[in-house]
């Protein structure tokens, strides 16, 4: 991957390497959208392609200013307490801009999602990460019921197929791996739908739907020897296309996945961490806590709107999913002392219950406020923290929850999970 730098005080490009302007009026909304969303993904690229180090990565502002059919350009800023125009006079030197080139250049705007996708796969093989994947799934539907107020279970099955020659194809999905995530096709059961209704009348084709892909998380898998089984946890907010989806299924139905992440989880493996769910994260943080190998139990909030959803935490117990011997096995070894039930099976549970619809920085205040409350009287000190959440929220804690817990950018994961309209 070349590198380019670009002169930050001109900010042009040399004569010899034009750069293709891309024409798509969507540019400005896709370019705030990743700084929004995406900024992971940024310093991954930078920590992969460029000379910047992952102890230096914690230390700047990145952001993405350009996309161009070539690549990306990112703008790499040092961070300072003076405001950034101060800065800029004061410092000019301390303003970088990068090219990242993309791994083909892209010809037409539609397919810039697969350019994006294609870097970060590159990126994350160079850093050793697991890494997003464009694999399309097929689950049969089996069951499905509200596991709280306005949680609904979907029960999948992959069932084991048998090739030729009597073996049987190793399935793909992670029965261990706490927060992945599938993109679910939504239109692929209203195509159905329209299909088997025998539906001609082309005003109500798939086109209608309002949102043709939603991300949901295997709340749970495990192999059976009719194949994989899996619980989805979809949260129902209201008439929504997913909710609707979701809420439409019935067994015997198919779902179709199209593309599959990790979740950010490697930060949590010691030190005392702290999980942060809403609804639609709840799937993720109750993986997490069954398959906890972190000797320290997490301290959980947990925000919903309905009192009555916060029992989705009831029934989840911590390491049920792993076997704690060999956890304990694996202290002893680590320490080289014998130590007995070292792993304790509880964790707390902060609730939030806000009664209406909360975000942004009113919710995120909340959420600090409890976390600070509760720390008051615990001698623990937070060494690393996980959540998901709205996007507007997500903005407004990170940086309170750094200064509050005195954490780096790599010990705060707190990732975007849905956006309020
Ligand atoms: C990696 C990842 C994993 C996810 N895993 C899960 C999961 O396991 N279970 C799950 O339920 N969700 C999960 N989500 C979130 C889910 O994809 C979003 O909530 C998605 O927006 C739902 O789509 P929708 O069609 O229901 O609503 P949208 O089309 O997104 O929104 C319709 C309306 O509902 C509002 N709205 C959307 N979400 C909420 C909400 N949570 N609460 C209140 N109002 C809302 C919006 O503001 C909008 O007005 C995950 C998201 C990501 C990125």
């Amino acid at each position: 991957m070349a590198n380019i730098f670009l002169s930050s005080a001109h900010n042009t490009y040399g004569q010899d390497k034009p750069y293709t302007s891309l024409n798509t009026p969507e540019l400005n909304d896709i370019i705030t959208y990743i700084n929004e969303e995406s900024l992971d993904e940024l310093l991954g690229f930078l920590n992969a392609f460029t000379p910047i180090s992952t102890a230096e990565l914690d230390n700047i502002e990145v952001k993405l200013t350009t996309v161009y059919a070539e690549g990306l350009e990112l703008q790499v800023q040092t961070k300072n307490t003076e405001s950034p125009s101060t800065n800029a006079q004061n410092h000019p030197e301390q303003r970088q801009t990068f090219f990242i080139a993309f791994p083909a250049a892209i010809t037409h705007p539609d397919e810039l999602q697969i350019q994006y996708i294609a870097l970060k796969q590159k990126a994350d093989k160079k850093l050793g990460k697991k890494t997003i994947k464009l694999t399309k799934q097929v689950f049969d539907v089996q069951d499905s019921y509200r596991v709280s107020k306005n949680m609904l279970r979907l029960e999948l099955n992959m069932p084991t197929l048998n090739n030729t020659n009597g073996t049987s194809n190793p399935t793909s999905v992670p029965i261990n791996e706490a927060g992945y995530a599938y993109l679910f096709d939504l239109e692929h059961n209203a195509l159905i739908k329209d299909t088997t209704a025998d539906n001609i009348d082309d005003s109500k084709n798939t086109s209608r739907l309002a949102r043709s892909h939603c991300y949901y998380t295997l709340r749970k898998a495990w192999q059976t020897p009719a194949g994989i089984q899996a619980w989805v946890d979809v949260f129902l907010h209201g008439n929504t296309p997913g909710g609707n989806w979701a809420n439409s299924l019935q067994a015997g139905d198919t779902v179709v996945t199209k593309r599959e992440f990790p979740e950010k989880i490697e930060h949590l493996r010691d030190g005392q961490a702290l999980l942060i769910a809403d609804e639609t994260s709840m799937p993720t943080v109750a993986r997490l806590l069954e398959l906890w190998e972190n000797p320290t139990p997490p301290l959980v909030v947990s925000v919903t709107q309905n009192a009555a959803d916060q029992r989705y935490f009831d029934t989840v117990k911590i390491r049920s999913g792993i076997d704690i011997g060999s956890i304990n096995n694996r202290i002893d070894s680590n320490s080289e002392r014998t130590i007995k039930n070292t792993v304790k099976d509880n964790f707390t549970v902060l609730p939030i219950v806000t009664d209406q619809q909360c975000s942004g920085q009113h919710l995120a205040s909340l959420i600090d406020n409890t976390i600070g409350n509760y720390l008051i009287d615990q001698p623990i000190k937070i060494d690393k923290v996980w959540g998901a959440l709205e996007a507007s929220t997500v903005k407004a804690l990170r940086p309170m929850l750094r200064e509050r817990l005195d954490l780096s950018r790599a010990e705060v994961v707190i990732k975007v999970y849905w956006r309020q309209d």
